[in-house]
């Protein structure tokens, strides 16, 4: 395996770099103190630059209107969006939206493609998922309240979700309900669209979450599902084949959210290390860098960072030449270890920068509140480190050790 970037996505990865530092870091003060709602017509603008730069969507099917990069040089890009909360959205290539361009590429009819899929490409809709409850325990999905069921041509829709990511705004939703539930545990749910203007959709809130109202693209909604009617051939796949398109969803969308993670953790070792070089702390002028615990922070972060980076351009590679099913394991593991690695970065360069470090006039503390979450949502770490545990431990099952 080799992890060197060709020349073309050095190039990409360079403008890339240019833009964030350029158009969308200085947009953060806004971003911080306004609500998100307020920046869209400006992030209107920054996304047509981005097409005509021709980086929109760099993950998509070309055919699409993507770009189309494999999943290696995807992490790439993700990396170097994830420095800004901006990145990702202003490039297009965003979760939740992401993660269902995928599915819909794989698993939609001709129709759902043109009708759901092309126009979420383009960026002209929105869309979110929705599978966790609000009763039932999501590191457990099969244990499911939501049903489907079939009444004439349609499907009526009965069930509460909630965290539906990005719902405030979305013009529909991959919703994961009980269709068959004699069927085995994992082949009673269906992933099925539903638009978000249906009568029986209901957007009951935007969970506040860690001090955060939530607004649009950001908020997590809470969903009322009340015989909310579609018709049968909204249905994503296979009916029954729910949880199995999950999986396939949530493979790629790891590598995603841990080079994004990375990302987030190389902005915030570069906010710590210049604020390391730059705080005097002695009136002979001796700066913070010169302390020899936050000497050994940088170096472990540093360490940490590198580690979690090599792990998951390994994982993606992996996923791209043995497919997600190969990959499994190495998925699990940065799952976890990178949002460690990420928790333990973005602490440390709050803690360097002391008072400042709780201000939201810089942006430590929003990687810190919002990104708490990355403990939690795609499989908290403890499923994870069980999963590979398990695994590992049936490895030893019978076998000789000397
Ligand atoms: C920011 C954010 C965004 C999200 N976005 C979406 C979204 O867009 N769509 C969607 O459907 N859902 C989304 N979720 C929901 C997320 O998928 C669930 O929160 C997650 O699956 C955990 O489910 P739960 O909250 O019900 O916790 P529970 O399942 O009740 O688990 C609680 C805790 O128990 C522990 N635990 C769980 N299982 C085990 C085990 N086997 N062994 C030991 N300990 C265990 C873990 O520490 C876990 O955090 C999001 C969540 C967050 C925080």
């Amino acid at each position: 395996m080799n992890f060197e970037m060709s020349e073309k996505t050095r190039l990409i990865i360079d403008m890339i770099d240019e833009f964030v530092d350029k158009e969308l870091i200085p947009l953060e003060p806004e971003f911080l103190n306004r609500s998100f709602k307020n920046l869209l017509p400006v992030l209107e603008e920054k996304r047509a630059k981005v097409k005509k730069m021709e980086l929109w969507a760099p993950n998509h099917p070309k055919e699409y209107g993507g770009m189309g990069l494999n999943l290696v040089d995807h992490a790439f890009v993700s990396e170097s969006l994830g420095r800004t909360p901006l990145g990702h959205y202003v490039f297009g290539c965003q979760a939740p939206d992401a993660g269902n361009v995928e599915i819909l590429y794989l698993y939609g009819t001709d129709e759902q493609k043109e009708k759901y899929l092309r126009p979420l490409v383009e960026g002209k809709i929105r869309s979110c998922f929705s599978m966790t409850e609000v009763e039932l325990p999501g590191s457990n999905p099969v244990m499911m309240d939501t049903t489907a069921v079939k009444d004439g041509d349609d499907y009526v829709i009965n069930g509460q979700k909630w965290y539906t990511s990005s719902s405030d705004g979305a013009e529909f939703a991959i919703v994961m309900a009980k269709t068959n539930p004699d069927a085995s545990t994992h082949l009673q749910a269906s992933m099925i669209i539903v638009p978000c203007d249906t009568p029986g959709f209901n957007q009951v809130r935007n969970i506040p979450v860690m001090g955060e109202p939530g607004t649009d693209y950001f908020g997590h909604g809470e969903i009322l599902y009340q015989s909310c009617r579609v018709p049968q051939e909204n249905l994503l796949g296979p009916e029954g084949h729910g949880f199995i398109i999950a999986q396939e969803r949530l493979g790629p969308g790891r590598i995603h959210h841990c080079m994004r993670w990375l990302g987030i953790c190389k902005r915030s070792f570069d906010l710590m290390c210049k604020r390391a070089s730059e705080r005097i702390m002695t009136p002979d002028g001796k700066t913070l860098a010169t302390k020899q615990i936050i000497q050994a922070w940088i170096a472990e972060c540093a360490a940490e960072m590198q580690a979690a980076r090599l792990m998951t351009l390994n994982a993606a590679w992996k996923i791209e030449k043995l497919g997600v099913k190969e990959a499994r394991e190495d998925i699990s593991l940065i799952k976890f270890f990178v949002a460690g690695v990420m928790q333990n970065v973005v602490d440390k360069a709050l803690q360097v920068h002391g008072g400042m470090g709780m201000t939201d006039d810089i942006i430590i503390p929003f990687f810190y509140r919002h990104e708490r979450g990355a403990r939690i949502y795609d499989g908290a770490d403890e499923v994870h480190k069980m999963s590979v545990a398990r695994r590992i431990l049936r490895g030893y099952e019978g076998r000789e050790v000397k």
